[in-house]
């Protein structure tokens, strides 16, 4: 009896240190989606891999070289947070929203930009592939109807919890509270606009439910989904950047990078270990992620492993590129994308891939004319306005650059931004004819655009 005691106490006692030694975060719900079209083309994921070498190759022949350093596209955004009021309070209400998104959208412009700081912690191994994806996001501050909005498109919920739904028999229903909305997505145009849904996708604790879940835009055309439900569903808990007062996270899930992978999967990227379950090559069902510089490996990543880290032989001596944005590593480890990953993703903003449309429309990202000059994160001060033959734009933080564009949002002329005032500069309009412009000054992690009448 006293030996059956100790057997099940072990038994118990071993069960336990198993589940707490597995507890990880929610993960990234590509694995939901694959399931569903691995159904509708068995051969999706290997056709997928053909398009991402080939557009690797493409890459290399055009350029010579992976990197492209001149040009840059601007992509615009907007927050659709689907959440209940006592979700909203508990992230600090409006202000919240309003915090969280800014801090989103510099990290994502930061990340996408080869611009964080923290890139410091890539092994000297892996530094040479730190690539930039010459992608930048701007926050929408027009609506599709014109009106203005703060980039933030908020749809309250009853209280009444619901549930993370399951995908349904035809396997499109992969949105969660979102649809509750009158059964509508609420989608803004997504030939302009990168819709991103914020929801509750945690099923009530940190270890079910997903961070993020991402329908391309290829989806439409390769498997018939509504456009509409092309964007980004991301947990609400892994939403911006932690900073300051009672601001809930998932652990591990803090520093904005949920979004920095999820927007891979919509540039085209796949997991860095080619969702396999941890298969090495001559492994059975062994895949890669399609990319060829990123080196082959076992299983996802968690926590913060060290450098090293070998999960296959064959990427020895340096092992797993762990701090990749498209492993599942915590935020404050994820750093990298490589040059490979950026050609997928320029082949996907380039002319002929699927979410071109959304680079030739930054138009919505400009505040309408109703909206003060001081509105923005970066306030700048136009003065006069109307004006004549010149203009004074006052600043607190040195622009980058200064553009005048017309009202279709084709730039007039640009100020050659090396020498101007620090807090000040001075703008010969004289050879603007009379009508209306837009005034674009750029920052290093905000843009802000307004109207100006030429008299
Ligand atoms: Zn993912």
């Amino acid at each position: 009896m006293q030996a059956t005691t100790k057997v099940i106490a072990l038994f118990l006692s071993f069960l336990f240190f198993s589940i707490n030694t597995r507890a990880k975060k929610p993960s990234c719900g590509a694995h939901l989606l694959h399931a569903i079209i691995n159904k509708k083309d068995p051969s999706w994921f290997s056709k997928q891999t053909a398009k991402r070498q080939a557009a690797q190759l493409n890459y290399q022949n055009k350029q010579g070289a992976f990197m492209k350093t001149t040009a840059q596209v601007t992509i615009p955004v907007v927050y659709h947070i689907v959440l209940n009021q006592n979700q909203i309070n508990a992230i600090g209400g409006i202000a919240g929203i309003q915090k969280r998104i800014d801090s989103q959208m510099i990290v994502i412009n930061r990340d996408y930009g080869r611009r964080n700081a923290d890139s410091t912690t890539i092994p000297s191994a892996f530094k040479a592939r730190y690539a930039n994806t010459g992608i930048q996001f701007c926050l929408a501050h027009r609506k599709p109807d014109g009106t203005s909005t703060s980039g933030a498109d908020i749809i309250t919920l009853p209280n009444t919890t619901k549930k993370i739904e399951e995908t349904n028999t035809s396997g499109q229903d992969l949105f969660y509270d979102a649809k509750f909305t009158n059964g509508a997505f609420n989608t803004w145009d997504p030939s302009q606009y990168l819709n991103i849904w914020v929801c509750n996708a945690s099923l009530g604790n940190d270890t079910n439910g997903i961070l993020g879940l991402t329908v391309p835009p290829y989806f439409p055309n390769t498997f018939g989904y509504n456009p509409n439900e092309v964007g980004v569903i991301l947990n609400y808990r892994a939403w911006g950047k932690r900073s300051t007062g009672f601001e809930p996270y998932i652990s591990g899930c803090d520093k904005g990078r949920t979004l920095s992978h999820e927007l891979g999967h919509y540039f085209n990227l796949e997991h860095i270990w080619g969702d396999d379950n941890g298969a090495c090559p001559g492994d059975a069902g062994y895949t890669d992620d399609g990319i060829n510089d990123t080196p082959i490996q076992g299983a996802e990543n968690y926590g913060c492993p060290t450098f090293p880290s070998v999960s296959c032989t064959a990427s020895a001596p340096n092992g797993d590129m762990f701090m990749n944005y498209m492993d599942y590593s915590d935020d404050i480890c994820l750093t990298m994308f490589t040059p490979g990953q950026v050609a997928v993703m320029q082949a996907e903003v380039a002319s002929t891939g699927e979410s071109y449309s959304l680079t030739q429309n930054n138009n919505v990202c400009y505040w309408p004319a109703s909206v003060a000059n001081t509105q923005g994160t970066t306030a700048i001060e136009i003065v006069p306005n109307p004006f004549s033959h010149q203009i004074n734009i006052n600043y607190a933080e040195q622009p980058l650059a200064i553009r005048v564009l017309n009202t279709l949002g084709a730039i007039v002329f640009e100020i050659n931004t090396t020498s101007i005032g620090t807090n000040t500069t001075l703008i010969n309009t004289t050879p603007l004819t009379s009508g209306i412009y837009y005034l674009q000054v750029q920052f290093k992690e905000a843009m802000q655009t307004h109207k100006i009448i030429k008299e």
